[in-house]
């Protein structure tokens, strides 16, 4: 074949992309393509596919971290051929994820911080899977040297993020979610004790509610437990999710007991990629003391002629969401991790507060003692002309991704709208957001949807 056409079957590389045989036509989508693309027109594809997902920095729907510095996405480019299981061949990349660890545990007033097992996951589902099975181990290695029956396992929580669900039907365990109610929005400590049993294999807390973004009182229901074991000789171990709140609260309320700081407390998870301020894929578990995760639940691995112990459901995992994990921690420190969380719940607040101004608004949490958001809902008896719903996909208009969702069980019939604030949210984005609520609540002023003043009953999403 001549070079010229050679050259013709490859396209030129001087080939205007948007002019070349391959974009004049439909990708390829459901059949495994046969022949080669140009890189430069499947990235043209791939990309411009991108631009039909929304704009993640305009989404106040969800807790995960949306923008990073760029020194992550560098160290992210640098360490994409990492693979954090494989100890021996990275073996800085295990020592990071340790160091991490150690931080954690003494952020999180580990009694012991060298003492102490943990290890990251790709978030905090993982690592709530970990922590609920160590729980269930401890729980039926006990009864088993007691004698006693090993088949009915329970956990107890509040309204809990989905992963415990997760927990509960893979790891057949019975989850008693003690439901919200108008005057109990976060777990009662009396309740919780009356739903113990000799089958309670914990009770988890979740410090930072993704509904409410308000933190369970960790202390007093572990007092309350101490009281029942009194009454009744049952000593109930705590995992506490703290996905969110356990990233916040170190930083801006210190004085907040919540964490290993109470010894019923064993094991404690956080998300890494939520306010821990890392790229997506990471997450950490940490245990109180190494004698609190069962030793039968511990893989051990390689690692420079020795021997690691590793505890995961997965096996290959990438590294870098670890490493720029160590980079924030010591990059940011105590103090900065306090300045940039400060700077969320004071956006988060002033939202809050120009909401409230608006007079058609009850605020629901108001962005103070909890996670870095708000949350509103209807004023009682009013007829807007529009539901939280129509406003939400008003504000998708501009990008703005605000979900309206009911509360779950028994306070379904309550339907709120919530924001939540990141790193990488400014006070200005506050006010351009505020001045499109505004916007669109003058829109349906003229243009008026529902003259009901209930809220739909479903539709809702969140995260
Ligand atoms: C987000 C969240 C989870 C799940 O964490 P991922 O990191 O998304 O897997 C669990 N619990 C709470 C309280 C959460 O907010």
């Amino acid at each position: 074949m001549a070079l010229h056409e050679k050259n013709a079957v490859r396209g030129f590389f001087k080939e205007a992309v948007y002019a070349s045989s391959d974009l004049t036509i439909s990708a390829p989508k459901y059949k495994f393509p046969g022949a080669e693309m140009d890189p430069r027109h499947a990235y043209a594809i791939v990309s411009d596919e991108m631009l039909l997902d929304g704009n993640s920095r305009q989404n106040l729907a969800t807790f995960c971290q949306t923008w990073v510095e760029p020194e992550v996405h560098q160290i992210m480019d640098l360490t994409i051929d990492k693979n954090m299981i494989d100890k021996d061949e990275y073996p800085q990349t295990a020592e990071i994820e340790n160091r991490c660890v150690h931080m954690l545990a003494d952020l999180w007033n580990s009694p012991d911080a060298s003492n102490t097992i943990g290890c990251s996951t790709t978030g905090s589902s993982e690592a709530a899977m970990l922590g609920g099975l160590a729980l269930k181990w401890q729980w039926r290695n006990r009864r088993k040297k007691e004698g006693k029956d090993t088949s009915k396992p329970n956990i107890i929580t509040g309204a809990v993020q989905i992963c415990w669900h997760k927990f509960a039907r893979y790891f057949d365990v019975e989850i008693r979610e003690l439901p919200l109610s108008p005057d109990k929005l976060t777990l009662n400590p009396d309740d919780v004790a009356a739903a113990c049993d000799e089958n309670t294999i914990g009770v988890v807390p979740t410090f930072g509610v993704t509904f409410t973004c308000m933190y369970e009182d960790v202390k007093a229901i572990s007092d309350r437990l101490d009281k029942l074991q009194k009454e009744k000789g049952l000593d109930i171990p705590m995992h506490v999710d703290a996905a969110s709140g356990g990233f916040i609260a170190p930083f801006v309320n210190p004085e907040i007991v919540w964490d290993f700081r109470i010894p019923r407390v064993k094991s404690i998870n956080g998300s890494g990629h939520k306010y821990g301020l890392s790229p997506l894929g990471v997450g950490w578990v940490i245990w109180r003391d190494r004698t609190d995760l069962p030793e039968d639940l511990i893989f051990y691995v390689d690692y420079l002629g020795g021997n690691m112990p590793t505890f995961a459901l997965n096996f290959s995992r990438p590294g870098g969401q670890i490493i720029t994990q160590y980079y924030n921690f010591i990059r940011l420190g105590r103090s900065g991790y306090k300045k940039v969380q400060e700077a969320a719940l004071g956006h988060a607040q002033y939202i809050a507060d120009e909401i409230e101004k608006l007079g058609m608004f009850t605020l629901f949490y108001n962005g103070r003692g909890g996670l870095p958001g708000a949350s509103w809902k209807m004023k009682d008896g009013i007829k807007p002309g529009f539901t939280l719903y129509d406003l939400a996909d008003r504000l998708r208009m501009r990008g703005w991704q605000v979900p309206a969702y009911p509360l779950p069980a028994h306070m379904q019939d309550v339907v709120i709208q919530r924001i939540l604030v990141r790193h990488g949210f400014s006070r200005d984005m506050a006010t351009l957001f505020i001045n499109d609520v505004k916007r669109e609540i003058e829109y349906f002023k003229n243009h008026p949807v529902s003259s009901s003043a209930t809220q739909k009953e479903s539709g809702g999403y969140h995260h």
